[in-house]
């Protein structure tokens, strides 16, 4: 079984909470639990704020949401064309977050981590951001 889609949408943090539940919306064909649906929203959740509020800074940019649908599992790829990451293994340690000033906990990728089964970061300097999570 095999099905996709597509979401693009501007980075206002106001799209967070659209992003994740459509996200969710397109789980439910795979009949998830409460429980892993919520799990989905958290991690997209993360993910997407990311995207809003480090890689576009908070200006305006464009953030890609894909999702596939294969062998009953959902893979969720979110995207940004912002700042990107100089370095990935270290914006992954708990607790490390570049924005202490903004009162960010520097948890999110570890959240990302824990509430999906799998979780690649693909990221260069200038160019922008690639999370891809499977669950
Ligand atoms: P929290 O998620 O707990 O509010 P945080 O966003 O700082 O805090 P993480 O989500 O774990 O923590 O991200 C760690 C760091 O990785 C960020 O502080 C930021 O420097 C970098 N980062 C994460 N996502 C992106 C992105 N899409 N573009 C650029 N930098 C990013
Ligand atoms: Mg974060």
């Amino acid at each position: 079984y095999k099905n996709y889609m597509k979401l693009e949408f501007e980075s206002k943090s106001q799209n967070e909470a659209f992003a994740r539940v459509v996200v969710a919306s397109f789980a439910a064909q795979l009949d998830p639990t409460i429980e892993e649906i919520t799990d989905i929203k958290t991690a997209v959740s993360e993910a997407v704020t990311n995207a809003i509020i480090h890689g576009y800074e908070n200006t305006t940019g464009i953030v890609k949401v894909t999702c596939y649908i294969i062998n009953q599992e959902l893979e969720v790829i979110i995207e940004d064309e912002g700042r990107g990451i100089e370095d990935i293994e270290k914006a992954k340690e708990p607790l490390y977050t570049s924005k202490p000033e903004l009162e960010r906990s520097g948890m999110g990728f570890t959240v990302m981590e824990t509430f999906m089964d799998e979780v690649d970061v693909y990221s260069e300097a200038g160019l922008g951001t690639k999370i891809r999570m499977v669950k």
